[in-house]
């Protein structure tokens, strides 16, 4: 298979080449120059496209086993190929939770044949309850490589600092969730203006930054890779960056939706933009994009999180929190992130303001947060993100970085339709995705 006529970007950087693919990894890549075709081979229009190494996400759920009416393993790849991705770590949050060797068996084993690579991560205490440990060197044993009670964060700190020093006996990574639960109280949206004029109970900033300060402080003492997952808050970016600097090795990820809205969004009450950790201020959300600009913040990862109609069809105080966004995450970063950057339509003025200070991100930057940085903190690197080279896994994605399109639910192919970007005309759109090879996203109108 040839994949003509598009601009490589990897960790290289940014050359004008064709791609030749042969069975399962890529066989030649001609820089600055046309490849021929050989007989019969397939050829893959990547004309005025981007050539990636297939995205990564380091933070998808999946639901399977126990809520395959929100999303499946097969669903849940199909949404992610369809995004660009070539691997998702699956959430373990699962009913019954992945704690034990028999269900992470039981992801990988649904996970055959899949339309991306499907990496379970074990929970760190059993039953996601906080209490006892979960036996990780057995999950371990079977690839887990992240450890998560994600949903809810580990409350013990004798119990996380337990956690650590095992991970970091097995050369695990810590995703941490963080938020106290005492501070978080019954809060629902964030804590502040908006809480107050929708009369709703708030869920303090500070709720995360105090998990934050203190798994770093723990992640010091035992030496652990500590992952922190989805930060929502300026407070917790200037605690990681202090901690960086300080030799703390520690890795983070922001979303989409927290690096593209803030709590403006919720005026209008809708439960699409109920998340936990919540959309918060402006300022928060350029600190996050500034934390990404600068390599605070590392990764972005989609926290795709599928519902069903009937759980998001409530109170504000009763619905789900989490929003899908396996299909749309690239679409979002680029449209708002890249140098220029773009906006969504907004609702409130407080959107805007401040986002006349961000210069964008270069297109590099925003795919090694999406796969080559992701890849390595999972420990996927020989399979996944890159570099596109001879002999290298041909797990690729191919972009084009001008097409506008308007993000319609019903036609998402996450089971679940729970987006908050409905409506929205996004720039920047997957045309073909190859998985060892196989091409399992291709654009019809591009074929040829
Ligand atoms: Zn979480």
């Amino acid at each position: 298979m040839l994949v003509a006529g598009g601009t490589v970007v990897d960790q290289g950087g940014s050359r004008r080449a064709d791609v030749l693919v042969k069975g399962e990894v890529v066989a030649e890549v001609g820089e600055g120059r046309a490849l021929r075709a050989p007989a019969g081979a397939d050829v893959l229009d990547a004309s005025g496209c981007v050539v990636a190494p297939g995205l990564v996400d380091l933070h998808a759920h999946l639901r399977e086993p126990g809520a395959e009416e929100a999303e499946s393993i097969e669903t849940g790849a199909r949404a992610a190929a369809l995004g660009g991705y070539t691997a998702v770590v699956a959430m373990p949050n699962t009913s019954p939770p992945a704690d034990s060797a028999a269900v992470v068996r039981q992801v990988l084993q649904l996970a055959k044949g899949a339309s991306c690579d499907v990496r379970p991560a074990g929970t760190i205490t059993l039953g996601r309850e906080g209490r006892v440990l979960s036996p990780m060197a057995e999950l371990a044993a079977l690839g887990v490589t992240l450890f998560t009670d994600d949903g809810t964060g580990v409350q013990d700190p004798g119990l996380m600092r337990r956690a650590m020093e095992y991970a970091s006996v097995l050369g695990g990574v810590i995703a941490d969730h963080c938020e106290d639960a005492y501070l978080v109280g019954a809060g629902v949206v964030n804590e502040g203006a908006v809480s107050s004029a929708l009369g709703l109970p708030g869920r303090p900033a500070v709720a995360e930054e105090v998990m934050v300060l203190r798994d770093l402080a723990l992640a010091r003492l035992t030496g652990a890779r500590l992952h922190l997952l989805h930060l929502s808050a300026a407070a917790s970016v200037a605690a990681v960056r202090a901690a960086t600097a300080s030799g703390v090795q520690v890795t983070a990820e922001a979303t989409p939706h927290h690096l593209a809205l803030t709590q403006e969004w919720l005026a209008g009450y809708s439960t699409a933009f109920k998340v936990n950790p919540p959309l918060r201020t402006s300022a928060d959300m350029m600190a996050l994009r500034q934390g990404l600009s600068d390599g605070t913040i590392d990764v972005i990862a989609t926290d795709h999180a599928p519902h069903p109609p009937e759980a998001k069809e409530t109170s504000m105080c009763e619905a789900a929190p989490g929003m899908v966004g396996l299909e749309t995450a690239l679409a979002v970063s680029m449209t708002v992130l890249l140098d220029p950057p773009g906006s969504l339509s907004s609702p409130g003025r407080d959107n805007e303001a401040g986002q006349e200070h961000w210069t964008g991100l270069p297109l590099e930057r925003l795919l090694a947060a999406m796969s080559w940085l992701p890849a390595k903190i999972a420990g996927l690197s020989a399979l996944h993100g890159g570099p596109v080279a001879p002999g290298a896994p041909a797990n690729l994605c191919v972009v084009d970085p001008a097409r506008k399109w308007v993000v319609r639910p019903e036609k998402l192919a996450s089971r679940s339709h729970n987006t908050p970007f409905a409506g929205q005309e996004l720039t920047g759109k997957v045309r073909h995705t190859l998985l060892a090879g196989e091409p399992v996203v291709v654009a019809e109108e591009a074929q040829r």
